[in-house]
């Protein structure tokens, strides 16, 4: 199986962000990235290729094909504007946020010219700081994610992005939790440009994909099909609702399905067929597979309880598609487990036996390029 990975994802490397009233240490971090290749490495080229193919520069025009080109300006330099004409400092935050409800009644106005307030017009949440090397990581993550889709268009079955900060709450014009630009968007919106047909995005991770879901609201030619923790109680609480099917041409397309606190996998997998069923009737050629393992039993930010094995029941469930897959990484927080629980949903999908190549354990710690 083909997968892709670039240490650029490190230069994403915030020490602070501002999460549940507290100033607190990020969890979306590069050692989450780190500790899934070396899983992978650590299978030595049974299962996974035996060294990851380093991402190619698809330019700017797929994710402006998504993303409001605006959007992609200001973050291209509004880390290095704020140290210029706020203040020096490390991490950037917006304060303010422009929400609709501060202008009522009042006429539209065009967006901001200061950083400042650019920050709260273009991000809507406060744990997704900016740093400097910020664009260049989400960059290479969206060149990740396109760079595996080359290999499934190319006629590979299967490929997986290994790439951070990851993507799916980004929408076409706001970015936040943890994401910069849609990853999997762009990889999905690529891929049914090229093949002139429908793709199905089927988000796995533990918090609804709302950035996913916006993009592609309206258009006719994705599905969006989502299993998350219930918003009335989970991130990013204002998406995510059975009720939101799609507009306009996209009517019909969206699918959520809000799962309760502590399912576990029997019950999960159950969820998962009937998202599966939903996918078989729109006939998609492929499937973009936004795959976070945040809803493991002991992550940090979930509160669902799937087990490895679980995980690779997921994969083998989901591989009955019999439909190419695009995987492009999304959460999962728990760093002693995030590789083993990706791992075992892409030996799923692969085919392959959980257990069969756990490396002895006196092996060593695998090589990391
Ligand atoms: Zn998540």
């Amino acid at each position: 199986m083909p997968w892709v990975y670039t240490a650029r994802h490190r230069h994403h490397d915030p020490q602070v962000e501002l999460d549940t009233s507290a100033l607190a240490s990020p969890r979306e971090v590069p050692a989450r990235i780190d500790a899934i290749a070396a899983a992978l490495l650590a299978d030595e080229g049974r299962t996974f290729g035996a060294e990851a193919q380093a991402p190619t520069d698809h330019g700017l025009a797929p994710i402006t094909a998504v993303h409001d080109p605006d959007l992609v300006t200001f973050l291209a330099d509004a880390w290095q504007r704020y140290q210029r004409e706020v203040r020096p400092v490390r991490e950037v935050v917006p304060d303010v946020f422009a929400m609709a409800g501060l202008r009522r009644g009042m006429p539209a106005t065009a967006p901001p010219a200061a950083v400042a307030a650019q920050l709260g017009w273009w991000c809507f949440e406060t744990t997704t700081p900016l740093v400097a090397g910020t664009y260049d990581a989400a960059r290479a993550a969206v060149d990740v994610a396109l760079t595996a889709a080359d290999e499934v268009l190319g006629g590979n079955p299967l490929a997986y992005a290994a790439g951070r900060p990851p993507g799916h709450h980004a929408t076409r014009s706001l970015y936040g939790g943890y994401c910069f630009f849609n990853n999997a968007a762009v990889a999905a919106a690529y891929a049914a440009a090229l093949t002139d047909g429908p793709v199905s995005v089927l988000d796995v991770d533990y918090h609804h994909g709302n950035g996913t879901q916006e993009v592609f609201y309206e258009r006719g030619d994705v599905q969006v099909v989502s299993l998350h923790g219930d918003p009335r109680r989970a991130y990013p609480f204002h998406t995510g609702f059975a009720d939101e099917v799609g507009g306009g041409r996209g009517r019909g397309t969206n699918h959520n399905y809000p799962l309760p606190a502590g399912l576990t996998d029997e019950g999960y997998l159950q969820a998962l067929g009937e998202a599966l069923a939903a996918i078989d009737r729109f006939a998609p050629g492929l499937i973009v597979l936004s795959l976070g393992v945040d809803t493991a039993a002991t992550d940090p930010l979930g509160d669902l309880g799937l087990t490895t094995a679980g995980f690779h029941a997921m994969g083998a469930l989901i591989a009955q598609c019999g439909l190419p897959l695009i995987v492009v990484q999304e959460g999962g927080y728990d760093l002693s487990r995030i590789g083993a629980d990706t791992a075992a949903v892409l030996r799923g999908l692969r085919g392959a036996a959980e257990t069969a190549h756990t490396p002895e354990p006196s092996a060593g710690p695998p090589p990391l390029g």
